[in-house]
């Protein structure tokens, strides 16, 4: 059995973010009319080390024009590496034949993950934010900050972006990598509130477990990507905000065991389970309108499915077997 073995780098290279938004459209709509299989992903932690291991499986059916998909990603989270200058977020991508089963690749996952939730923000905000949406704030500064910049960018003209983190420095320098690749502005903010004030969308890609997002600064008619929190202790957005919105989720069923900017406000009893409009998917096949004014405040709450890493993965291996990429092992 022959393997196919891709690192980061040419994954990367491999899964352009214009194909990735594609690529995810069509897994979330595929998701949405049941042609999908993504079971809750298994969460092991570890006692005595801050971090803990995920394992998420995830099948695409086949039908016609598309080949099935069947994989899973083993992911690490470990928040401490930040310290150690090694990313947070490090794990594999394993693809296997949809029909008989054998293994096909091994993909860097740290890079698959970048993109493909950056890809997931850039179709929500597409379907989600004003048309005229030009003014973006990203609040944090780490891998998924860089590649949400580049996925907002490709579906709504940019005419300023603010970025804030914690850590001045951090972005600092993510503006000044970034303004070489862009033609807008790129400035960072001292605080979230000065970041947002002016925002027509808001990505939240930090790993704070408290809300770094106030609903007093928010513009009339913003759209927020809520990312950096997946577990159910940890939230990015306050109440109030989570309570104003009308919101889409990548999955009900994730949502309402993962999501703590949705399960905290509903334990202190400001929202109700049926308080999530939509899933994502659901809005691209039609089944609900998305947004319907240009007041309301739109919020899409992310926690990654693995069937966005299992279509990332199965495009990302086309691309190697028609590019000649990759180092073919025998097991
Ligand atoms: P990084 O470690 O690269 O970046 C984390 C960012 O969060 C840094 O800017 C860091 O600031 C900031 N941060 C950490 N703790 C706090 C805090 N207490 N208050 C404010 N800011 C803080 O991680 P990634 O960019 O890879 O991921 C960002 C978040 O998104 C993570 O929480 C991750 O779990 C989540 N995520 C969600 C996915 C999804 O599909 N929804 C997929 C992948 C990641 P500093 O530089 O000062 O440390």
């Amino acid at each position: 059995m022959d393997v196919l073995v891709l690192n980061g780098e040419e994954v990367t290279r491999l899964l352009p973010m214009g194909d990735c938004l594609r690529v995810m459209r069509d897994a979330l709509a595929a998701l949405a009319r049941g042609e999908a299989l993504v079971p809750l992903r298994m969460v092991m932690r570890i006692p005595g080390v801050s971090g803990f291991l995920g394992l998420m499986p995830g099948h695409i059916a086949p039908q016609a024009g598309r080949e099935g998909a069947l994989g899973l990603k083993a992911v690490s989270v470990f928040p401490g590496n930040a310290r150690r200058g090694i990313d947070t977020h490090q794990g594999a991508v394993l693809l296997f034949e949809a029909d008989t089963g054998r293994l096909s690749a091994l993909m860097d996952g740290g890079a698959i993950t970048a993109i493909r939730t950056a890809a997931v923000s850039g179709v929500a905000t597409d379907l989600l934010a004003r048309p005229e949406a030009a003014e973006l704030a990203i609040l944090g500064a780490g891998v998924q900050a860089r590649t949400h910049l580049e996925a907002i960018a490709a579906v709504r003209p940019l005419r300023r972006a603010r970025l804030w983190s914690r850590n001045p420095e951090r972005a600092a320098a993510l503006a000044s990598e970034q303004r070489l690749r862009f033609d807008f502005p790129i400035e960072v903010a001292a605080s979230p509130e000065a970041a947002v004030r002016e925002a027509d969308i808001v990505t939240t890609v930090t790993a704070s477990p408290e809300p770094i997002l106030q609903r007093r600064w928010l513009k009339e008619g913003v759209h927020i990507n809520a990312v950096g929190a997946s577990i159910p202790t940890s939230r990015e957005i306050d109440t109030a905000t989570m309570a104003a919105a009308r919101l889409f989720v990548d999955r009900r069923e994730s949502a309402l065991a993962e999501a703590g900017d949705i399960l905290i406000p509903m334990l202190e009893g400001a929202l109700k389970g049926d308080h999530m409009e939509a899933e994502l998917g659901e809005v691209i096949i039609g089944r609900n309108r998305g947004r319907r004014s240009p007041t309301e405040l739109t919020l899409f709450k992310s926690l990654g499915l693995a069937v966005e890493d299992v279509a990332s993965a199965a495009f990302v291996l086309r691309r190697a077997r028609e590019t000649g990429t990759g180092q073919t092992v025998a097991m």
